[in-house]
């Protein structure tokens, strides 16, 4: 066996519940004195309980998707002005991203309390958006010096996001079977994230045998599947963006077209296309999802919990399926396990667009 596996730096506390104590404590460990509380104003009342608690010197509720290039520089003008040392995001993939943007050229620690599974937290990959394109990089300043998980603040997440988000961090591990950098590390993490990620989405929509049994050792199926959000972006960190994660990328900067819902209609028509030359991939995704086959055992989840799927559905124009097939195929890795082919990527957005998959 011969691999080199990077492991990131963090301090990750896992508490229900416990937001308000579990931060403050973080805060305090990194030596802040003055914090911007970076979160929209879409949950006042919890972001209040966790401010009340820290010495807040800013608080920024100006929080946009995929992080245009002009809020992340109001923000940190915001942060300067306000001679903040340290930096905590209360919200989804897009309130950590704009602390990220901050963190990027401030280098001000964050502490991020994540409220849905997109694993942002997780990761030194940072996004910013101009004119609709977006560019990513990673970079060791913004990676969340502590991440605090509390379940209770994913209360108030409407089910379909809920079900988009856990499919969202689902591909994470996919993804980080074959990504460019994909090791034995990153596969067994993955393989652990998709069992509870299935067990966490099938309690969250009421399955019966799913996270809710008081003997499992996560009961609660948020909590479950928050623990499968970190390590899968944990494993996709590492593993970094293979094919399903090029797709979503164009796509979702092309049209416009919602990050976790994306990544949720996307990603059995990615799974179907690599697993016949992934065997091991095929093993590990089917044994986590205790299904005969993956695409099967995928396909089994998706109809439990009424997945999204089709990219026409969230706004994505059929003529868009040609223009995106020339900036996929040039960022789709060279180590792809099934070779791809303008045909065959043509194909699979078709297919992604229409809903077509093996589950009707
Ligand atoms: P998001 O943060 O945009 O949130 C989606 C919607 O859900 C928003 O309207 C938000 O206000 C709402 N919301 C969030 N938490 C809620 C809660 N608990 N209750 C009710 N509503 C809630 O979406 P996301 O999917 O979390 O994140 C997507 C963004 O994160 C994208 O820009 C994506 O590129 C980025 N991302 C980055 C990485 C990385 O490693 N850098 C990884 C994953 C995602």
């Amino acid at each position: 066996m011969r691999f080199t596996h990077r492991t990131l730096p963090q301090r990750v506390v896992f508490g229900a519940g416990d937001a308000p104590a579990a931060v403050a404590a973080e805060v305090s460990a990194l030596g802040g004195t003055r914090a911007m509380l970076i979160a929209s104003a879409r949950d006042a009342a919890q972001v209040d309980r966790i401010a009340a608690d820290i010495p807040v010197a800013l608080r920024h509720e100006e929080v946009v998707m995929h992080v245009p290039v002009d809020v992340a520089e109001r923000a940190r003008t915001a942060a300067a002005a306000a001679r903040v040392d340290v930096l905590v995001s209360v919200g989804g993939g897009s309130t950590t991203g704009l602390a990220k943007a901050v963190a990027l050229t401030t280098g001000l620690p964050i502490v991020a309390v994540p409220t849905t599974y997109a694993g942002s937290e997780a990761t030194d990959v940072w996004g910013l958006t101009t004119d609709g394109v977006k560019t990513t990089g990673s970079d060791p300043r913004v990676l969340p010096a502590s991440v605090v998980y509390d379940a209770a603040l994913l209360s108030s997440l409407p089910r379909e996001l809920s079900v988009s988000s856990g499919l969202n961090a689902l591909a994470h591990c996919v993804d980080a079977m074959w990504g460019p950098r994909a090791d034995p590390i990153d596969r067994a993490l993955a393989e652990e994230a998709i069992r509870a990620l299935r067990a966490g989405l099938l309690g969250l929509v009421g399955e019966a045998g799913a996270a809710t049994d008081p003997a499992a050792e996560h009961p609660d199926p948020v909590e479950e599947t928050l623990y499968g959000a970190y390590l899968s972006a944990t494993a996709f960190a590492s593993a970094g963006s293979g094919m399903h994660h090029k797709i979503c990328h164009v796509l979702g900067g092309l049209y416009d077209l919602p990050h976790a819902q994306t990544h949720a209609v996307v990603l059995p028509h990615v799974l179907a296309f690599n697993a016949p030359n992934a065997p091991e991939a095929e093993r590990r995704i089917a044994r986590a999802l205790g299904s005969a086959t993956a695409t099967a055992g995928l396909a089994a989840l998706r109809r439990s919990v009424d997945a999204p799927r089709a990219l026409r559905d969230y706004g994505m124009p059929e003529s868009g399926i040609e223009a995106a097939v020339p900036p996929i195929l040039a960022a789709i890795p060279a180590n792809n396990p099934t070779p791809v082919t303008p045909e065959g990527l043509a194909a699979l957005l078709g297919d992604a667009w229409r809903g077509t998959t093996d589950e009707q």
